[in-house]
């Protein structure tokens, strides 16, 4: 039974829940990492969320995780170097569960190196990954985030696409690309109400940097304010944010969720 109106509201929390709008959400590289934190928080949050990378075992983990808290997700097989895949994907998903109302990119690579000695094919597989496969994934939620007037696209760069970084090319190129790609975005969508925004971690524990040196690592954390590396979670909780209705005056933006290490 539905609790009196003057119960349902009684504190700031609830007023937020309940004037909180079921959205579908689609994150690509759910099956770890951010993009799994990412998927948790947005189901938390009350969202149906569709998952989406390569390894489908995985993704079948993490929506078991979802469903036994109560929410509802479903998992879709995508390879974002492959145009093909990326439609099927999104049609698959749509075709199951309508539109997407908010688009997570927040899969990515890397494949380090001087540029003196990368490869072509080095340099190009992760701006098709990285930047192009965002690139794809935004085209196939536009236009019914369009007609709905209704939508948000939340990409996940980096720190380092801010900064620059020796050794990553290729990588800071499709992360600072990334960020052209959301400002870009966000002025063409605004009059529809779709905001764009990117969220740039600085240095996350995740499988991504777990193959870094203690030097590597000791050397990161002497360069952070805050004295303690990121965690997924604190990443998710400014996607979460950025997926919200309070969010709605934001576009076009980047949240550092760095720790301070770039101010
Ligand atoms: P991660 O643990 O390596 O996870 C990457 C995710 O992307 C996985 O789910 C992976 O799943 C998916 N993926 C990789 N290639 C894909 C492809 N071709 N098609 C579809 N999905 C693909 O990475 P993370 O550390 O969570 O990072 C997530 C995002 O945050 C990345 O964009 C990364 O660049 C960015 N970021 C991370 C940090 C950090 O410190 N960790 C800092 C700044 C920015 P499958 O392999 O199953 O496809």
């Amino acid at each position: 039974m539905r609790p009196p109106q003057s119960v349902r509201i009684s504190t700031p929390f609830a007023k937020l829940k309940n004037s909180m709008t079921k959205r579908t959400a689609f994150i690509t590289g759910a099956s770890r990492g951010i993009g799994r934190a990412c998927a948790l928080a947005l189901a938390a949050a009350g969202h149906r969320v569709i998952l989406a990378a390569r390894a489908v075992d995985k993704l079948e983990e993490v929506a078991a995780q979802v469903r036994a808290a109560g929410g509802e997700a479903h998992v879709v097989s995508l390879d974002l170097a492959s145009a093909d895949s990326i439609k099927a994907a999104f049609s698959s998903a749509s075709k199951d569960f309508g539109r997407i109302d908010i688009l997570v990119n927040n899969a990515g690579v890397t494949k380090d190196g001087l540029a003196v000695r990368m490869k072509l094919d080095d340099f190009e597989s992760v701006l098709k990954t990285n930047l192009t496969g965002a690139f794809l994934c935004c085209q196939q939620v536009l236009a019914p985030m369009m007609k709905e007037r209704w939508g948000r696209i939340i990409n996940i760069s980096s720190v380092v696409g801010e900064t620059g970084n020796a050794g990553q090319a290729n990588y800071v190129s499709s992360k600072a690309g990334l960020i052209g790609l959301t400002k870009s975005l966000a002025q063409e969508m605004a009059s529809r109400n779709i905001t764009v925004n990117a969220v740039a971690p600085g240095f996350i524990e995740t499988d991504m940097t777990s193959v870094l040196s203690q030097d590597v690592k000791d050397n990161m954390l002497n360069r952070i304010p805050l004295k303690r590396l990121g965690t997924a979670d604190d990443v998710a909780a400014a996607v979460v944010f950025l997926a919200s209705e309070q969010s709605g005056y934001i576009t076009g933006t980047v949240i550092d969720v760095n720790g301070g290490m770039y101010m």
